[in-house]
């Protein structure tokens, strides 16, 4: 069947996801395991969430609304954007696709960073685009380097703001000086799945950019801060002509109705979010002060992330935690020879997982 399916999926390597609980408890015949491996919330969606999924569950039997209006609506107000500066996917990933979808073909080129997330890579890499991958410096987007790799066959350029797994993020004037420096008829995705947990004050206003540039969208989603990654619903803004484009390729029943409902509750509960927000903050100060205790190196991150340097094969690391019961990701695999990624927990889970980890070092 090889030659039959579109060339270009073929060198496409699939996505390896952090392994499911229930699969480390038969493997390992463990009785409690940890996921500290996908950057979840570890309290899950607040209870008024919770009761308005329940509500919404009476009403399986009909099609979602495909226009999201109810969420649409909302979201339009509180980010103060048009309703139709907004698109909706089944997940934030879905809008990568969408926008790999809409304006990629064999011949094309985008630009991203290395590491990063990779989904850009892989939506990319389906469409027939070549992919141009400029090194991270230090940790951080060598912006330069990226607009230096930009060339007459570049559409889009995919930037995580803030980037997984550095954990870091740009300013205003890192934006600025990038949307300045490319041509005007080039994508540029901000992918802001982690938006909500940055309180860095020189954060991009990225709204305001939307209303500055017409070649700039950004993503958000409802996975991660807002714990609804088993549900799946995040979206874009963007001008109406981008995100017009973006909704021809949209499968019209994309985001289901619990989702809806479920992300318009998220809307309604700020104050559960703040919560766990100053809670994350917490947990992450003891994270660093127990890591440096074990003279660690590790990237101070404004996400709910930290990249850790473990000074030996973290494979091997890697390995030992899950027999122990802890899911965290090895980023040898994403080209950062000795680092992990961590998840921040509930400071149960982290004092597991910190106890483990000195075990195991
Ligand atoms: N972007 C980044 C940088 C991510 O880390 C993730 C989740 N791992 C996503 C997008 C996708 O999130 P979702 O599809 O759940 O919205």
């Amino acid at each position: 069947m090889k030659n039959k399916v579109k060339k270009s999926i073929l060198g496409v390597k699939p996505y390896i996801p952090g392994k499911p609980i229930e699969d480390v408890k038969r493997e390992f015949g463990l009785k409690s395991v940890i996921k500290l491996a996908s950057n979840e919330n570890p309290y899950g969606p607040s209870p008024k969430v919770l009761k308005a999924i329940a509500l919404q569950s009476k009403s399986l039997n009909r099609y979602p609304d495909g226009g999201c209006f109810c969420l649409r609506e909302a979201l339009s107000k509180k980010l103060n954007v048009d309703p139709g500066q907004l698109v909706f996917g089944n997940g934030s990933d879905e809008v990568i696709v969408f926008a790999a979808r809409a304006f990629l073909k064999e011949g094309d080129e985008v630009v991203v960073a290395y590491p990063s997330f990779l989904i850009y890579e892989i939506a990319s890499s389906i469409e027939g685009a070549k992919v141009n991958a400029i090194p991270l410096k230090d940790f951080r987007y060598d912006l330069k380097g990226m607009i230096a790799a930009v060339n007459d066959r570049t559409k889009i350029i995919f930037l995580g703001n803030p980037d997984n797994p550095s954990g870091q993020y740009f300013t205003q004037k890192d934006m600025e000086f990038l949307l300045g420096s490319i041509r005007k008829d080039i994508l540029v995705f901000i992918d802001e799945a982690y938006f909500e947990y940055v309180d860095e004050k020189d954060y991009v206003d990225s709204i305001g950019l939307i209303k500055k540039y017409k070649n700039v969208v950004v993503t958000r989603t409802f996975s991660k801060m807002y714990g609804l990654a088993g549900i799946r619903i995040g979206f874009g803004i963007a001008d109406l002509e981008i995100i017009d484009l973006l909704n021809r390729v949209r499968e019209p029943f994309n985001v289901n109705s619990i989702a809806q409902a479920a992300a318009l509750a998220c809307l309604n509960d700020q104050a559960y979010y703040k919560k766990i927000k100053k809670e994350l903050f917490v947990q992450r100060k003891y994270l660093y002060n127990t890591l440096c205790k074990l003279n660690l190196d590790f990237q101070e991150t404004c996400t709910n992330f930290i990249l850790i340097n473990v000074k030996s094969d973290s494979s091997k690391v890697t390995n030992d935690l899950m027999k122990k019961g802890v899911i965290i990701r090895n980023m040898d695999v994403w080209g950062m020879k000795g680092y992990i990624r961590v998840t921040i927990g509930t400071e149960k889970e982290n004092t597991r997982f910190l106890k483990a980890l000195e075990s195991v070092i």
